[in-house]
């Protein structure tokens, strides 16, 4: 079966899928009033995953991340984490969690086949990280990422949410962090949502002037790896820590775009941005309507865009990254 990719030549290999729209933090970037319910609560279920899974990676797909809202809030999570690695095709299985229950489940997640952990911390200052996420758990979060290495995940990835007038001059303490610690550390760039212009506004931060403070402390540029996306990644002598940019503002951002979206309910997002879910689940749910799934997934590629619009501040649909992943 043929490789996903679209008009541009962009072949897709990662798929983030996302579990449940449901989160118990509130970040104020992302659920600044917290989850409420809109509709039917009626996520994935453990069959459709298994049909979405094994459908995507007949076209291609070797890597998964396993996201939400907030993955872990599933009680199923270690079964989710199972099916896909159990898939011989998936060569990487990943999630991205706000970390608040990794410390009593990392080995049980590594054990099942999770390799790839992204913990979101937006300060290491517990204040500054309390009235980012609207959460107490600064010190739960930080047992999580030293269980995750001590479980036996290799590198974990930290990611933050640059803020202006919040969290923007936490770099000195992040990189003093990373100094001797094995971590990943991702800066991103706050993007528009639905949330609105006045937020945005006030604590968007640009990406390139991290870039530029990072580079005269002589960290460099590394040459881009096939898994690293539209990340910028760059490493220093001294330090065993990494740094990646995500700057979804910067010039050739989508051009490297290698990334797919499914949300909680089965719809496909072929950019967070730009248009409304296309549904799939109709066809997730017997093992034998794989053929015709993967038929629409080539039928939908083609409809993919070659860019974003959100410089014009056109959001799309996507009223917070909750709702779809990030
Ligand atoms: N709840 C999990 C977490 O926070 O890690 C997974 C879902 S969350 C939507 C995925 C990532 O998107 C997080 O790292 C979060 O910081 C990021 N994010 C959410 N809203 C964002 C925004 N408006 N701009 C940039 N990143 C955002
Ligand atoms: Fe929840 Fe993640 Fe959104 Fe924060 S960024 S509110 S942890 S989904």
């Amino acid at each position: 079966m043929s490789q996903l990719q679209d008009n541009f030549g962009r072949r897709f290999h990662y798929l983030r899928m996302s579990v449940t729209d449901v989160c118990n933090f509130k970040c104020s970037y992302c659920l600044p009033d917290g989850y409420h319910p809109t509709g039917k609560q009626h996520f994935l279920s453990l069959s459709e995953i298994e049909n979405l899974v094994s459908a995507f990676s007949q076209v291609g797909t070797q890597k998964i991340r396993i996201t939400g809202g907030e993955p872990t809030l599933r009680k199923d999570f270690t079964d989710i984490v199972r099916i896909v690695s159990d898939n011989p095709s998936i060569h990487t299985v990943a999630t991205t969690t706000n970390g608040y229950r990794l410390a009593q489940h990392a080995k049980e997640w590594f054990d099942a086949g999770l390799r790839r952990i992204n913990v979101s911390v937006d300060s290491l200052d517990p204040k500054m990280f309390y009235q980012i996420t609207g959460e107490n758990k600064f010190d739960e979060v930080m047992r999580g990422i030293d269980a995750a290495l001590t479980a036996g995940f290799e590198r974990v990835k930290v990611n933050a949410v640059l803020l202006k007038g919040m969290n923007d001059k936490d770099l000195p303490r992040f990189l003093n962090w990373i100094k001797n610690t094995p971590i990943d550390l991702r800066f991103i760039e706050l993007m528009e949502t639905g949330l609105g212009r006045d937020y945005f506004q006030a604590h968007h931060l640009a990406g390139a002037d991290i870039k530029a403070q990072l580079q005269s402390q002589g960290w460099s540029l590394d040459i881009a790896d096939i898994d690293d996306g539209p990340a910028q990644n760059f490493s220093h002598p001294d330090y065993r820590g990494r740094i990646g940019l995500i700057m979804p503002y910067a010039k050739n951002f989508c051009a490297t775009c290698n990334r797919l979206r499914v949300s909680a309910k089965g719809k496909l997002h072929l950019c967070l941005f730009t248009e409304s879910g296309l549904e799939l689940r109709d066809l997730l749910q017997h093992p034998d309507q794989q053929a015709e799934l993967i038929e629409r997934l080539h039928a939908q590629l083609a409809q993919k865009k070659e860019t974003h619009y959100l410089h014009q501040g056109i959001t799309g649909v996507t009223q917070h990254l909750a709702s779809i992943g990030g």
